[in-house]
């Protein structure tokens, strides 16, 4: 594996460089803090309309259809500047190009890549987390829509979602993982209630849970076939597993970087081991960025991903996690919303328990 530049990507890296050093919003890392949220729709509005997001996605949705390590190069640009990562949405593009019709995702896609349009994923319910399969929202067929009850619960960026990719029960007659399709229902609609919920790091613009009492959604809505929608939910899941599709390098570099200039600014104030919990999480965002240039690597080698994004998320939530410690051990103010974050990294996307669950099943071949 080579992972220097060819002349196109170094060409790229500088224009990227120099845009940025006019373009960087200084806002906080993501998920760290309200500022982020007020920002982060006009940073992504930013980044795509000076080409630099979406890249590796097709050109008919807004991508540039231009090979994954482009996305890795933003990446270590954004990191190197300090600034935002780049809005992690590719699990929800995922999902739907691989299964939607063409007519549904040149519908929505373009909306969601450009940041027009926001969207929420609205899987898990109060009693259906892991066991995502065992979801009671139901969406009934009349006329020409479906008429959708159930209860959504952490539900990242519902309050400012126009759309919610949703999971409901279409039919109760066959095995549950076959009864479920999916949706682009319209958040703003009246049979739909949205209930902002507090997070421990004091955010309120994230999380919400999502009531539908006689919402309505068109059947022409539907993404992939009647009865698809485990199949789509295993898709987007697998993506959201994966740091590559999600920009978090850039995330974790970008806070080592800051915890970094701290010490630097003012050494004696920093005792051994909080210098070796830095350096440990430099390590580790350090490994993640090599493991993500591999799997891209991979990805140009024609190897489609597969049960190792479980192997990839429980990396991912390491790396997190060390750099929660080390920011809460430099800076408490900073870093408590930091560490305070990193402990639902183990949560998200899947639990680190049902990943184990996972690897040892899927990969190793042990029995359940
Ligand atoms: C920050 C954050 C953002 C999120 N965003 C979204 C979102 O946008 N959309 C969405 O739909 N969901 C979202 N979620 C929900 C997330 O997917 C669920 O929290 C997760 O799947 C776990 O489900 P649960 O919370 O119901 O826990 P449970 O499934 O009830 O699990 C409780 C505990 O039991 C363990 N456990 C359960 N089953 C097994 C098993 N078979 N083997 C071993 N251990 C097991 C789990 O590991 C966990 O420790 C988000 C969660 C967080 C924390």
């Amino acid at each position: 594996m080579d992972f220097g530049d060819s002349p196109n990507e170094a060409a790229f890296r500088l224009r990227l460089r120099e845009w940025l050093r006019d373009n960087n919003p200084g806002l906080p890392a993501s998920s760290t803090s309200d500022e982020y949220w007020r920002g982060q729709a006009a940073w992504h509005h930013t980044l795509y309309d000076a080409g630099f997001f979406g890249l590796s996605w097709p050109k008919e949705i807004g991508g540039h259809a231009m090979p994954s390590v482009y996305d890795a190069i933003v990446d270590d640009e954004l990191a190197a500047a300090g600034a935002p990562p780049r809005p992690s949405l590719g699990y929800l593009v995922q999902g739907i190009l691989e299964h939607g019709s063409p007519e549904i995702y040149q519908r929505f896609l373009p909306g969601i890549v450009s940041g027009r349009d926001r969207w929420c994923q609205g899987f898990s319910e109060p009693g259906a987390g892991s066991d995502l399969a065992s979801l009671r929202t139901r969406a009934e067929r009349d006329g020409d829509d479906f008429v959708i009850h159930g209860h959504k619960v952490w539900t990242s960026y519902s309050d400012d979602a126009e759309w919610c990719l949703l999971l409901a029960r279409t039919d109760t007659e066959v095995p549950k993982h076959k009864g479920l399709s999916a949706f682009a229902v319209p958040m703003r609609q009246p049979g739909i209630q949205q209930k902002p919920l507090r997070m421990i790091n004091g955010i309120t613009k994230e999380f919400g849970e999502v009531l539908f009492d006689g919402a309505r959604v068109p059947a022409s809505n539907m993404i992939g076939a009647p009865g698809e929608g485990w199949r789509l939910a295993m898709t987007v899941v697998s993506h959201e597993r994966e740091p590559g599709e999600l920009g978090y390098v850039a995330r974790y570099r970008k806070i080592v970087k800051e915890l970094t200039a701290r010490v630097a600014a003012e050494p004696a104030a920093f005792d051994n081991e909080q210098r070796r919990d830095l350096a440990w999480a430099i390590v580790e965002a350090e490994m993640l960025r090599l493991h993500v240039c591999r799997r891209l690597s991979d990805r140009l080698d024609g190897i489609k991903h597969g049960p190792e994004g479980s192997v990839d998320k429980l990396l991912m939530t390491q790396v997190e996690q060390a750099v929660g410690h080390a920011a809460l051990g430099i800076d408490d103010e900073v870093g408590l919303p930091v560490y305070l974050y990193s402990r639902a990294q183990s949560v998200m996307g899947g639990t680190s328990q049902i990943q184990r669950n996972l690897v040892a099943q899927r990969i190793l071949g042990l029995p359940a």
